[in-house]
Formats: structure tokens, C-alpha cells, sequence
């Protein structure tokens, strides 16, 4: 039987961790770390999702803005905000919650951002700051997965890791960090990937983030792997009072009993990217203060 790797339990452990050095911080008599979010529109996965942070704010005692924009911003409108948070002496870090409107540039809104503010680890800065193993802030998905590894004790120096999705908030950054701070042997594969099970297949450890449920079948992994789902999409479901459910990458049910460690969706990786929110934050807050 594989170990299940509980997201939801090691992101309780850090907040913890991250709530005992707030009250220490104003047991001192200093303010606690700030957060600010910008969310765009009335998405409601986005909204979900920002409510969970937001929680989690109100967990570890830091102090919390959210701002809510319309969809129909405009992209000047929008980077005025981030400018102004940016200037913001109140504000350790900010995010602006994805996806936005399709007139608004992601790549703009995120670039405006600055590096020290960037609790996300979306920035340039940051992403480059994997490779020269002096880490700013990092993007806080791959942040959580290899916390999660690390909590678990699970060896990644020397093992082959495969990473399936290439996207600049997960699947890239990821394999960097596999490589720099894991010492794992990457291979990364996209949707021109031929052949996807050959190398899955071959993979110790298998990272998934593409967001297509079911994409990875029990014949794609070998005996005794560590899988890593980062995938999360809403499925209908008649059955669950939202209407829906979360369903990740892997079909669970069937790759499970090969696996050695397996995430759960949701309960895995999620929680997890919360956790990383929360300890960038208490970084950018540190770098700052110090
Ligand atoms: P994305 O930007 O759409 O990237 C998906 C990546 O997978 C792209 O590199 C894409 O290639 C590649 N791809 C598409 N089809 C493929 C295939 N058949 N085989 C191999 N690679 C394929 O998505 P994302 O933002 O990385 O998110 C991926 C999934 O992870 C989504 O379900 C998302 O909700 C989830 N996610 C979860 C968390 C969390 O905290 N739990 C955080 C981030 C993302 P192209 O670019 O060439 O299309």
C-alpha cells in the first residue's frame, strides 16, 4: 500500500510554524506580515481559491487586503494597483489572483510586480533566481511539492524525475528546482512530447501538471514510484451539493496500489501551494524588515 502524501496535514504543520513566529513577532511588539490580494471578476473556482487564502491569513494571524476588481478593468487601471501596492510600506506581498480577463496581458500584470513583493515567485526574478541558487521568492507550487518531499524524507539526489507539463507556474519551474535543489535527473515533457509513456514509465519520481484528468494510467508508472498530482479540474458531478468535483491528472484509483507515495487531489499538492503563500509571505515580511 502506497503512503499517502497529506497536503493538507504537513500545510497544517507550517502554518503552525508560521503562526508561533507571528505571535512571537507581536509578542515583541512588531506589526504582522501583510498580504494583499487582487481578484478580477467573479470567477468562482478564483474566488474559492482565494478564500482558502484568505483563511489561511486569518490562521497564522497575519493581516490581510483583498481587493476586488471588475472584469472590465482596464490593463492601465490594474497595473496602477499593483503600482500602488508596490509603493504600499504596509504591504510585504501581494498576488493577483489568475486567470484574468483576456484583455489584460498576465504576462504585463505579473512583470510589474515587484520581485520583493512577489509571493507568487511569478516574476522573472524569481523563476531565474531557481537557477542561480540564491532564492528570492519561489513559485509557490513547486515550492509546496518540494516541501512536501522534503517532510516526507523522500530522496530525490540521483533519482529520475519526470515532469509532465511545462507551464511557467508549475511544470517549468519544477523541473529547474528538481534539478538545482533536488539533484534529480529532470526530463521534462509538453504536449509534443512523443511517446509520453516511454518516459513516464522510466520515471522514480512522476510530477504531473497539464490538467487533464485521467491523463496518467496505471501502465505509465513503474512499481514502487513517487507520484505527484498537481492537476486540478472541476468535474461535473451530480452527486457532490457544489455540483462538482476536483479530479487530478492521475487516475487515482488504479495508479495508487503501484506507487510507493501518492497525493491525493484534492488534499495533496493544494494545500500545499497555500502553505508556500504563507511562508513567502513571512520572508518578503523578513526581508524587509531586516
Ligand atoms: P497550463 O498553463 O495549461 O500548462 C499545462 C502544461 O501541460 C503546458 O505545458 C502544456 O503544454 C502541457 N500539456 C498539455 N497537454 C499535454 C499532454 N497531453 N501531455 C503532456 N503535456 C501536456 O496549466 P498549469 O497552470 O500548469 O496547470 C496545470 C494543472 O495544474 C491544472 O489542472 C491546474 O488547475 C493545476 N494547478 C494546480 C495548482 C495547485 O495548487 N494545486 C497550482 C497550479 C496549477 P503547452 O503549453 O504546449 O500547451
Amino acid at each position: 500500500m502506497p503512503t499517502i502524501l497529506d497536503g493538507r496535514k504537513i500545510a497544517n504543520d507550517i502554518k503552525k510554524e508560521v503562526a508561533f513566529k507571528v505571535t512571537s513577532l507581536k509578542d515583541a511588539g512588531k506589526r504582522a506580515p501583510h498580504l494583499a490580494i487582487i481578484i478580477c471578476g467573479d470567477d468562482s473556482a478564483s474566488h474559492t481559491y482565494v478564500g482558502g487564502k484568505i483563511n489561511a491569513c486569518k490562521t497564522v494571524g497575519f493581516d490581510y487586503t483583498l481587493m476586488q476588481v471588475a472584469t472590465t478593468i482596464s490593463e492601465e487601471k490594474l497595473i496602477q494597483h499593483i503600482d500602488n501596492l508596490n509603493q504600499d510600506p504596509d504591504i510585504d506581498g501581494f498576488i493577483v489572483q489568475l486567470p484574468l480577463p483576456d484583455h489584460i496581458s498576465v504576462e504585463k500584470i505579473t512583470g510589474r510586480i515587484l520581485p520583493e513583493k512577489d509571493v507568487d515567485g511569478f516574476t522573472n526574478q524569481n523563476f531565474g533566481s531557481i537557477v542561480t541558487q540564491n532564492p528570492l521568492l519561489l513559485p509557490a507550487t513547486p515550492f509546496g511539492i518540494m516541501e512536501l518531499l522534503k517532510r516526507y524524507e523522500i530522496e530525490t539526489k540521483g533519482k529520475h524525475c519526470v515532469v509532465v507539463g511545462a507551464s511557467r507556474i508549475a511544470g517549468a519551474p519544477l523541473s529547474l528546482m528538481m534539478m538545482q535543489q533536488g539533484l534529480a535527473t529532470v526530463t521534462v515533457c509538453h504536449k509534443y512530447t512523443e511517446n509520453l509513456e516511454a518516459h513516464t514509465v522510466s520515471a522514480d519520481i512522476l510530477i504531473v501538471a497539464v490538467g487533464k484528468p485521467g491523463l496518467i494510467t496505471a501502465d505509465m508508472v513503474k512499481e514502487g514510484a513517487v507520484v505527484i498530482d498537481v492537476g486540478t479540474t472541476r468535474v461535473d458531478d451530480a452527486s457532490a451539493k457544489s455540483g462538482f468535483r476536483l479530479k487530478g491528472d492521475v487516475d487515482y484509483d488504479k495508479v495508487a496500489p503501484k506507487t510507493s507515495f501518492i497525493t491525493p487531489v484534492p488534499g495533496g499538492v493544494g494545500p500545499m501551494t497555500i502553505a508556500s503563500l504563507l511562508m513567502n509571505t513571512l520572508r518578503a515580511y523578513e526581508m524587509r524588515i531586516s
